[in-house]
């Protein structure tokens, strides 16, 4: 039941029955997205955009050498989270530009040892778009396939390795944790074979740094893209680890200026970014293990809650490979965004991308295999740090009661409940 308000002109739905204790609309599941910005990472940024304003490139005055000096913590923070080194770290404006400097930069400086990269199907588009840009400039990009938990075959990336000719892998881009379907690659393993066979190694590791351990040496990664929005921290910052012993790796630069960043990237540094990107890694190493902990706790309830009262429902992905806060949820007979549509006071996505001419539903779910009844009526929940377990009940109350409805209007699930079997079915044409 509902009441109507008028506030201001502006109509208001108002719940009947009032909120649990601690729930507040609208609700944010959508971490895979954007993460909200943890308060202690505004308040160490805070300053930067104030009396700190120095150029971190400016060398001859004490403004510059404070903002450098900042700039220096931030790097050794993010370092200390993933394994390397702070000269290893080239901050960039997003994980967009870490995988474009990291894929185009390697491409062009290895071009005379080889043309062919590897990278496969799930990939971010920022990858996936880098790639198909350097085919138009003759490279050769192998596109791996998944299986049809999301995980990449090991031997079909072995036998898609060319090790000697004009033809020689340079490079193989293989995401850590994607950021769909939550399903971790892995990536030990793949950073191994790489070795074995010296090609280089980039990881978009976007979704998995400071959510899951990553360590560029037990890993074997040469070159990994972070972002700072995917971690509690500002967006417009990221950076790129580049591996500077056994390989030493070289990134020819994208962007030509000062020559900041020893060369890889240009331009005069973005300091209260980094700073908040800086505190941001520093957070995520001190208390990932247990917001990890409680995420696949919440993840869990949330899942076995939703199976529990609802048939045809479809997980999506390997959930032992899994990241803590990623559910993926197909809710069969029910149109994604139609779901979405009734609990417009949850934020969460559907697995349907809506472009003007057609409704397409996302690649990711159709390289798993899935049909597109299937891949259409998919959930994405992103938990974070700052979801609660009362907002996990609230939101699955919301979707089992909307799913129930939707399936009262919908003649495919009377169908399947009546016992015909859909496939049999021949549809008039129209
Ligand atoms: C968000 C995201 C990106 C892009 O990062 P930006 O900092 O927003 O440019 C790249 N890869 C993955 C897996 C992502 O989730």
């Amino acid at each position: 039941m509902s009441n109507e308000m008028s506030n201001n002109g502006m109509v208001i739905t108002q719940s009947a029955t009032p909120l649990p204790e601690g729930v507040h609309l609208p609700i944010y599941m959508d971490n895979h997205a954007t993460t909200p910005m943890d308060p202690r990472v505004l308040e160490a940024m805070l300053p930067y955009f104030g009396a700190k304003f120095g150029n971190a490139a400016s060398r001859n005055h004490a403004f510059g050498w404070e903002a450098e000096q900042a700039v220096e913590t931030a790097r050794e923070q993010i370092a200390k989270l993933i394994g390397a080194t702070a000269k290893e770290i080239i901050f960039t404006s997003g994980a967009t530009e870490s995988n474009n400097l990291a894929i185009k930069g390697i491409a062009e400086m290895y071009r005379e040892r080889g043309n062919h990269i590897i990278t496969q199907v799930t990939e971010h588009k920022a990858v996936l778009d880098t790639c198909k840009k350097l085919e138009k400039q003759g490279y050769r990009v192998t596109y791996l396939p998944v299986k049809a938990d999301g995980l990449i075959d090991l031997d079909e990336l072995r036998n898609a390795m060319v090790t000697e000719g004009p033809e020689k892998t340079i490079l193989v881009s293989i995401m850590y944790a994607n950021n769909e379907i939550g399903v971790v690659q892995p990536v030990a393993e793949i950073g191994k074979l790489c070795h074995e066979k010296g090609v280089l190694f980039h990881t978009d590791a976007v979704q998995a740094v400071g959510k899951i351990p990553v360590n560029v040496q037990t890993d074997n990664i040469d070159v990994l893209s972070l972002s700072g929005h995917k971690v509690y921290g500002p967006k417009g910052v990221g950076a790129l680890y580049v591996r500077r012993r056994n390989p030493r790796v070289q990134i020819s630069e994208q962007i030509n200026g000062g020559g900041h960043e020893r060369g890889m990237r240009s331009g005069t540094l973005n300091v209260p970014g980094i700073v908040g990107l800086g505190a941001a890694c520093e957070i995520a190493r001190n208390e990932m293990d247990a917001e990890a902990k409680r995420e696949t706790e919440l993840r869990d309830y949330l899942k076995h809650k939703l199976e529990s009262a609802l048939d045809y429902v479809h997980v999506n992905g390997n959930m032992e490979h899994h990241l803590p806060g990623n559910l993926n949820m197909s809710f069969v007979y029910v149109e994604g965004e139609s779901l979405l549509m009734g609990i417009n006071d949850v934020a969460v996505s559907s697995g349907s991308a809506c472009t003007s001419a057609t409704l397409e539903p996302s690649y990711v779910l159709k390289a798993l295999g899935l049909g597109d009844d299937v891949a259409h009526s998919s959930i994405r929940f992103g938990l974070g740090r700052f979801n609660t377990k009362a907002e996990v009940d609230y939101v699955a109350d919301k979707i089992i009661d909307v799913v129930k409805k939707l399936r009262e209007l919908s003649p495919l699930y009377e169908m399947v409940k009546e016992g015909i079997d859909l496939s049999t079915v021949e549809w008039a044409a129209h």
